[in-house]
């Protein structure tokens, strides 16, 4: 199996007829969106690095102290003050990190590990450039979930031969213990979960306002470093040669920019890759909306009735695991393709307004604003439950429950009751963030997947030749995502079908892929 891959070792080189249609994806047209984690407009003076109080974000200010919170485990308690000030050093002296506690690096290194073995693809790109460092020479700036599996990516790319400097993409995902054990493998690494919307964008900061090193790679996952980057440091894109971006959310942002003209550089699409949409938004959701819904409420999904937001990769997931459960599901949609596709799968389409004093369960997954709102919240009945599955946490009307009339009562961790005057409760997940990945481990293998994309896009935009790529949004080609997958089923011991030379010719096709031409919809 390995030598199979190792044959192909640079396959992930592309050539110039291969790259020729890595524009496929340049010229489709994004929906608006807009995201609530806003940039801070003020200007701050984030060089303060020992600033003794960051203004704790609104959301946790709501959560109460962890004295209310049921959880007994200060290591992963979230009510923490600022770490700015913290000074911690891994044992080869370097403390150009800030991380919760360095001491729990062992633990950490021990979960990166474990993730390591449900992502053999990246293993093998490891293995693969022994003596051949495809990203010698970058300078990768990120910004992602801090997890076992983005470690693993991270740590990768740095085998790879590049230098990397690290912030989180969500205050809740960070797993605290990875991040000791990245710090202490040498990554400056600049995240503590539960950290303030002020620290949020502190740590992002510190990650590029460094002397002596600038990013010339950017890895994103929602489009908050590209756009600090933009409104803080924008001559920092002189020596940009590339943005990886994974979201709908930093996708969506960065047609913004394009579209304005403001695009600094050349981009990769890794959202919209064939391997993320089919692996990643539907597997991983499918996998863990179970896990985040247990993990919280203990609740019995049979016979419950759910609505979910949003037919597209991730509400499909959600839809299709409820269902196994026995959940009566509702959906709603805005676009009648994938409408249709609800109807023909056997959901009801309904207009929210029209279940919403019925269900049990109300998830959102549309990567869009103001879906659930107050309103629909005045009319849910005692004990509905609202969660957000979605990338930002603008899907539910969240500001809109912080009136005096309401009470916010913590339950447990991430569970928040919200207690009307009439005595009805409403039970809000992660105060509407996403809810895998704040409350629930998410399936390693299928982000493995896209994490192997990310690397190969980092690779293909770093080493592209000058010209290949100019101030625009691209898609991997198809061949890469043939690539991934290739390096994925090894671990299944399956086994490919090889076309003839006579059957290639009958299709059309190329025997070695790719196997399908750009417009076919898997
Ligand atoms: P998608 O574009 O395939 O699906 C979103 C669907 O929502 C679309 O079909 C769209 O028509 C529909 N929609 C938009 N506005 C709506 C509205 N007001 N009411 C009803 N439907 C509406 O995107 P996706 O891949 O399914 O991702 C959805 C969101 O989930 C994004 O924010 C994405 O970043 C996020 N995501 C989350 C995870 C996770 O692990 N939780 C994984 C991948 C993606």
């Amino acid at each position: 199996m390995l030598e199979a891959a190792e044959a192909r070792r640079s396959a992930y080189l592309l050539s110039t007829e291969e790259a020729s249609s890595c524009s496929e994806g340049q010229v489709r047209e994004a929906p608006r969106t807009e995201r609530q984690t806003q940039v801070p407009q003020q200007p701050q003076d984030f060089n303060e690095r020992l600033t003794k109080t960051g203004r704790r974000s609104l959301s946790r200010s709501l959560s109460h102290s962890s004295a209310d919170n049921p959880s007994s485990d200060p290591e992963n308690s979230e009510d923490v003050p600022s770490l700015r000030n913290k000074e911690q050093w891994n044992s080869n002296g370097s403390n150009d990190f800030c991380i919760r506690n360095i001491h729990k690096a062992a633990f950490g290194r021990r979960e990166i590990e474990m993730a390591e073995q449900e992502m053999p693809a990246l293993m093998i790109l490891r293995k693969a450039a022994q003596g051949e460092k495809p990203l010698a020479g970058a300078r990768i700036v990120g910004c992602t979930h801090i997890t076992a599996h983005t470690a693993v990516l991270i740590e990768t790319l740095t085998v790879l031969g590049a230098q990397c400097r690290w912030a989180a993409c969500n205050i809740y995902s960070i797993q605290n213990e990875v991040a000791a054990a990245l710090a202490e493998g040498g990554l400056s690494v600049f995240a503590w979960k539960g950290e303030s919307e002020d620290d949020y964008f502190w740590c992002i900061d510190s990650c590029v306002n460094v002397e002596g090193w600038e990013p010339n790679m950017i890895l994103d996952d929602g489009g908050d470093m590209t756009h600090w980057i933009y409104k803080k440091y924008p001559q920092l894109f002189k020596n940009v040669r590339g943005i990886v971006e994974e979201s709908v959310t930093g996708v969506h942002r960065l047609y913004q920019l394009y579209k304005t003209g403001k695009l600094c550089g050349p981009a990769i699409n890794v959202n919209e890759s064939i391997v993320k949409q089919k692996f990643d938004n539907y597997y991983c959701c499918k996998e863990s909306i179970l896990d985040g819904l247990k993990r919280t409420t203990d609740v019995t999904l049979s016979g419950k009735r759910v609505v979910i937001c949003g037919y597209g990769e991730v509400g499909k997931g959600c839809c299709a695991a409820l269902k196994g459960l026995g959940a009566i599901v509702y959906v709603t949609e805005i676009d009648p393709i994938c409408a249709l596709q609800a109807c023909m799968d056997g959901f009801q389409l309904v207009r929210l307004n029209e279940v919403i004093k019925l269900v049990d369960i109300v998830i959102t997954c549309t990567g869009n604003k103001n879906v659930v709102m107050r309103e629909h919240m005045e009319r849910m009945k005692n004990g509905c439950i609202v969660c957000n599955m979605g990338h930002s946490n603008t899907e539910i009307d969240v500001a809109g429950l912080m009136t005096p009339d309401l009470t916010w009562r913590p339950v447990r961790k991430h569970v928040n009751h919200i207690l009307w005057p009439d005595g009805k409760i409403l039970i809000l997940l992660a105060e509407g963030r996403l809810l895998n990945l704040s409350c629930s481990t998410v399936p390693i293998y299928v982000l493995s997947i896209t994490a192997t994309t990310q690397a190969l896009a980092l690779i293909e935009l770093f080493n592209a030749p000058e010209g290949r790529y100019k101030q625009d949004i691209y898609m991997l080609p198809k061949k890469m995502d043939e690539y991934v997958a290739s390096l994925h089923i090894q671990s299944f011991d399956a086994h490919l079908t090889e076309l003839t030379d006579e059957q290639a010719k009958y299709i059309s096709v190329n025997k070695n892929g790719p196997f399908k031409p750009s417009y076919y919809r898997y």
